[in-house]
């Protein structure tokens, strides 16, 4: 807050003075306390629409630690948060029992996930792995013709080094792993990616790719056109990250005897890798769609919302491929059911974005993931790999419900 803090910053005066064009709605916090200006806006909008936003002005959080994370504040949409498991999981940074808290509005989904990871837990626990890590930004540069862009390109493939100074001068965590040039006509594309440790990193790979841009352009005939040429690919479905991955790449996997698949799952192993087959294989294929699987949106959104990562890269966090598979058991007993999600472009953060709002960071503490790891990147992998198990508790349960066709009356007993 600056200024003018007197009798022209209570709430109705504030808004009045909005309503009369004296001051813009997104300059509010200029003549009040953040919690004063949300407040203003409320009424504001109440006057102009006729809604009562009690509920959304009854927030907790401190509004000036959200400023960097809103605008035109006016309150907080909140979501109801539940908590699944405790699952083990063998990770490469994830390790032991964990609770992962998912918020949502889609009745029954906790309880299928918990039901999921329930039949894991008894299982003895996930394997999960992350196996590649990469945040990318990929800016557009403009050249002569393709004589001038392989010049680029055969710059850039001898250059990475000073790209890296270049790009690694603007962040104490970042490092450049690669710079990956794509050619279309008379446009170049960088791809460059970034380890960015405990932070999704989209911030910190946009401004150090905003360096290393200059001394391509100082250095060759291209002339950057966009910082961001959409072979990034940020929130948008694209092939690209189903195939080079982007954020974290992670996979979980469990084989579970058959006997539990029978007496939990109500299902045999075989009856689940038909409908993994049929459904999320072929029938994703023929619908043409990038995702492989069952509903791996459902976990990544819930656990994107309850700890503070960016949601609208959900979009390229749904991007997963769900097998399944029969395995002998070790006796004479039903097969056993090999299960696994791979999510190849899991963009996810412990540090950074929401993640130090009150709620998110509380939730994080529950996963023992607030802040920075030890070492910088172990704690955004552990993330990675604990949303990958959710995911693939889901996968099982739902896949679980179809075979034994218990869906619509589960979400007729549950949902609604
Ligand atoms: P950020 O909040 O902008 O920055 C996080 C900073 O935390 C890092 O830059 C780093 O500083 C510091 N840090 C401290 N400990 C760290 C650790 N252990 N590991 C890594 N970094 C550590 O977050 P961001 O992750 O770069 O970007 C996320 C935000 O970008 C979200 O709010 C998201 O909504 C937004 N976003 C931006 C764009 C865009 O194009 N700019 C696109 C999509 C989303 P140093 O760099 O100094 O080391």
């Amino acid at each position: 807050m600056t200024s003018d803090s007197d009798s022209n910053s209570d709430p109705a005066t504030l808004a009045d003075r909005v309503q009369d064009g004296d001051l813009r709605i997104h300059e509010l916090e200029e003549h009040a306390d953040y919690d004063t200006a949300a407040e203003a806006r409320r009424l504001l909008v109440e006057r102009e629409t006729d809604a009562d936003l009690e509920a959304v002005g009854d927030y907790t959080f401190d509004a000036e630690q959200a400023d960097p994370n809103i605008e035109n504040m006016i309150g907080a949409a909140q979501v109801p948060m539940g908590v699944v498991g405790p699952v083990p999981i063998d990770g490469s940074a994830a390790d032991g029992e964990h609770y992962l808290p998912l918020a949502t509005t889609e009745g029954a989904l906790l309880a299928s996930v918990n039901r999921g990871l329930s039949v894991i837990r008894s299982s003895g626990g996930a394997d999960a792995r992350v196996t590649k890590n990469g945040m990318t930004r990929a800016p557009v540069f403009r050249v002569d013709g393709v004589a001038e862009a392989a010049e680029v390109v055969e710059w850039v493939n001898d250059n990475v080094a000073a790209l890296r100074e270049a790009a690694e001068s603007t962040t104490s965590h970042g490092e450049l792993i690669d710079v990956e040039p794509y050619v279309v006509g008379d446009s170049v594309y960088l791809r460059f990616a970034y380890d960015t440790k405990d932070a999704m990193g989209m911030n910190m790979a946009t401004i150090a790719t905003g360096e290393a841009c200059e001394v391509v352009e100082s250095e060759t005939p291209a002339d950057l056109v966009a910082l961001s040429g959409n072979l990034c690919s940020d929130k948008k479905p694209a092939a690209v990250n189903a195939v080079e991955g982007r954020g974290r790449s992670v996979t979980a996997d469990v084989v579970i005897p058959g006997e539990l698949v029978e007496e939990r799952l109500h299902t045999t192993a075989d009856a689940i890798v038909e409908a993994n087959t049929r459904k999320n294989l072929t029938g994703s294929a023929k619908a043409g769609s990038l995702g492989f699987n069952a509903h791996a949106a459902n976990v990544v959104a819930a656990a994107f919302l309850a700890t503070g990562q960016d949601e609208a890269q959900v979009v390229e966090g749904a991007n997963a491929i769900t097998t399944m598979d029969t395995r002998d058991s070790d006796g004479d007993g039903p097969a056993d059911l090999y299960a696994s999600v791979s999510l190849a472009s899991l963009e996810v953060g412990t540090v950074g974005g929401g993640t130090k709002l009150p709620t998110q960071a509380e939730a994080l503490d529950v996963l023992g993931l607030r802040g920075g790891g030890d070492p910088p990147g172990s704690n955004a992998d552990a993330l990675a790999e604990i949303i990958a198990v959710g995911a693939l508790a889901g996968e099982l349960s739902l896949l679980a419900a179809l075979s034994s066709r218990h869906l619509a009356s589960a979400h007729e007993d549950l949902g609604r």
